[in-house]
């Protein structure tokens, strides 16, 4: 038998084991809510981290880094790959904008390039600190990732804008979509997914 209290209000709950994982409606207050895994009770009956993610109940649902959650995991690893390869190839151009005629034409280059270039590093940290929390399976890996997905729609923003006003040219709204377009698709999906839930337990 499983034995908690109600999270609504303190009722004594005392069900079956084989019901952890399933919705239980409290016999005083009526509220419905999930038989807690017994890691997941306190020695007084509360119902621990009652707002987050349950522990994972071996055997109920798709689990690991597999399915949908393969994208994500190459996601990660390419993409320091790429922005260093970016990286390499706009320091490439610094030279241009040292000395003459292109100097002269774009002040603001040499700046734009170091600075977006700072930023892009500061990125691909962030990204290989996510890497590992992700493939060590950590329970803070969905947060993690979410603040990676919005932490790079604003650099990808100041990174367009940065590149706009010292080039001259129009503001790219492609790499802002994309980027946007990527975090719409995935921030629900690290929320919502029963994979998620059950892989990232560590
Ligand atoms: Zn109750």
């Amino acid at each position: 038998m499983i034995d908690y209290k109600c999270s609504k209000c303190g009722e004594a709950m005392s069900v079956p084991s084989s019901l952890i994982g399933e919705n239980e409606k409290c016999p005083s207050c009526g509220n419905v809510s999930i038989v807690p895994h017994p890691a997941d009770i306190s020695p007084e009956g509360i119902i621990k981290n009652a707002d987050k993610p349950k522990t994972a109940i071996p055997g109920e649902g798709p689990e690991g880094i597999g399915g949908w959650l393969i994208f994500p995991a190459i996601g990660l690893v390419l993409g320091p790959i790429i922005s260093l390869f970016n990286l390499s190839m706009s320091f490439g151009m610094l030279g241009m904008f040292t000395e003459g005629d292109m100097a002269i034409e774009y002040p603001g280059a040499q700046e734009a390039i170091v600075g977006t270039s700072v930023l892009v590093i500061l990125m691909v940290c962030f990204d290989i600190f996510v890497a590992a929390l992700f493939f060590r399976k950590k329970r803070s890996t969905p947060k993690a990732i979410i603040a990676l997905l919005a932490a790079n729609i604003i650099i990808t923003f100041i990174n367009v804008a940065w590149a706009s006003s010292a080039f001259m040219t129009s503001f790219d709204i492609g790499e802002l979509a994309r980027s946007s377009v990527v975090a719409a698709v995935w921030i629900p999906y690290f929320l919502l997914s029963a994979r998620v839930k059950n892989t990232f337990t560590e």
